[in-house]
C-alpha cells in the first residue's frame, strides 16, 4: 500500500509501505473509510517537535474491520468502527475510572493516513456502529475519533453545566467542537475567542453566542466586561501555549474550572498567581473512548453535525497539500479519502 510518512519539517511523502499485519492476538486491521490531518500533526510538521527518523502519520480514523487477531472477542470483520487516537484495553483500573487515554496498555496511534491500519487492543479501543453508516455521516463519525472527543472532554473537564457561562480559547477544530459540546451540555452563554471570520461563523453555527477578537490581557478584560466583572464558570483551553493558558486561568471566576486539551509546549504555571486564583485545572490527552458511544449516538441520530469542521476534502494521495493548507491556515481541517 501507499501511506503517509513525515521525513522532517514540511516534508510529507506518500510512499510505498508494507501492509500492516496482525502482530498481537488482540489486534485488528481496518480498511480506512476516512482519515484526516490533525492540528497536533502540525507540531512535528513545523519542526517544533523534532523528527529524528521518518515516521508514519495519522491518528484519527474510521473504517471497516478486515481481520482480527485470535483473542479479539467483540469486534468482527465487516463492522464499521470508530477508534480513539489512544489505544485502551477498557478493563484496567484507569480505564474503569474513565481515563482510557492513561490505560496501562496505552499506545498512541500513528499511521492512520493510509488505506490500511493496525489497531492494538481492538476490543477495548474500537466501538462498532449498529449498521454501516451512510456516507454523509462518515466525516462526523471521524471527528469523534479525536477532535470532537477532545472538545467534549475539554467541556466536561471544565465542568460545563446547564446555564453556565463558557469561554473557548482557540478556534481550531477542537475549540469549535468544544463550543458544540458546551451547547449540548446546556451552557447558556458560549464566548469563543477567534479572529478568523470563517471560524467565527462556524462557531456561531455550533452554538457560540458571542465572539471575542481580543487576546491576552485585552481578551481577559473583554471577558470580564461580558460577565459583569466575574469571569466565566468554565473555560476550555484548546491551544496549549503559555499565553493561552494564562488567558484561560485569568478569564475564569474564582471557583470556576479550566479544561485544558491543547498539548502544552513550554508552559509553566506561576504558583503564586494560581494559588490565589481559586481556579480548578483539569485536562490532558482526552479519554475519547469514554465518550465514543454517546458521541456516535448523537451523530447517527443527527442531533449534531461536527463534520462541518472539514472545509477541505482531498484524495489520500494528496495528503501533503492537506498539511500545507492547514499550516497556512487556509483550511480548518483536511479530510482524506483513500
Ligand atoms: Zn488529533
Ligand atoms: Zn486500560
Amino acid at each position: 500500500m501507499k501511506a503517509t510518512m513525515l521525513y522532517g519539517p514540511r516534508d510529507v511523502r506518500f510512499e510505498e509501505r508494507p501492509d500492516p499485519t496482525i502482530i498481537q492476538p488482540t489486534d485488528a486491521i481496518l480498511r480506512i473509510s476516512a482519515a484526516c490531518v490533525c492540528g497536533s500533526d502540525l507540531w512535528p510538521y513545523r519542526g517544533i517537535e523534532p523528527t529524528t527518523q521518518p515516521r508514519p502519520m495519522g491518528h484519527e480514523y474510521v473504517g471497516i474491520v478486515e481481520t482480527v487477531g485470535s483473542a479479539v472477542k467483540n469486534i468482527q470483520p465487516g463492522q464499521f468502527v470508530v477508534g480513539s487516537f489512544a489505544t485502551s484495553d477498557n478493563t484496567c483500573p484507569h480505564c474503569q475510572h474513565g481515563y482510557q487515554s492513561s490505560c496501562e496498555q496505552r499506545e498512541f496511534m500513528s499511521a492512520a493516513q493510509a488505506p490500511l491500519l493496525r489497531v492494538p487492543q481492538a476490543d477495548g479501543t474500537l466501538v462498532a456502529t449498529p449498521h454501516i453508516p451512510s456516507e454523509n455521516l462518515i466525516p462526523s463519525l471521524l471527528t469523534a475519533s479525536d477532535v470532537l472527543g477532545t472538545g467534549w472532554f475539554a467541556a466536561d473537564a471544565a465542568n460545563v453545566k446547564p446555564g453556565a457561562t463558557v469561554v473557548v480559547v482557540g478556534d481550531g477544530a477542537v475549540g469549535l467542537l468544544g463550543a458544540l459540546s458546551a451547547k449540548q451540555m446546556g451552557a447558556e452563554r458560549i464566548i469563543v475567542m477567534s479572529r478568523h471570520e470563517t471560524r467565527q461563523k462556524l462557531a456561531l453555527e455550533f452554538g457560540a453566542t458571542d465572539i471575542v477578537t481580543e487576546r491576552g490581557d485585552e481578551g481577559v478584560a473583554r471577558i470580564k466586561e461580558l460577565t459583569r466583572g466575574l469571569g466565566a464558570d468554565s473555560v476550555l483551553e484548546c491551544v496549549g501555549t503559555q499565553e493561552s493558558l494564562m488567558q484561560s486561568i485569568r478569564a475564569t471566576r474564582p471557583g470556576g474550572h479550566v479544561g485544558f486539551v491543547g498539548v502544552f509546549h513550554g508552559v509553566e504555571i506561576p504558583g503564586g498567581e494560581f494559588f490565589f486564583s481559586h481556579v480548578h485545572l483539569h485536562g490532558g490527552p482526552a479519554p475519547v473512548r469514554r465518550y465514543l458511544p454517546k458521541l456516535i449516538d448523537l451523530i447517527l441520530s443527527q442531533k449534531i453535525d461536527p463534520g462541518k469542521v472539514f472545509d477541505l476534502r482531498l484524495p489520500l494521495d494528496q495528503v501533503a497539500e492537506g498539511y500545507r493548507a492547514m499550516d497556512e491556515r487556509r483550511a480548518i481541517k483536511a479530510l482524506l479519502l483513500p
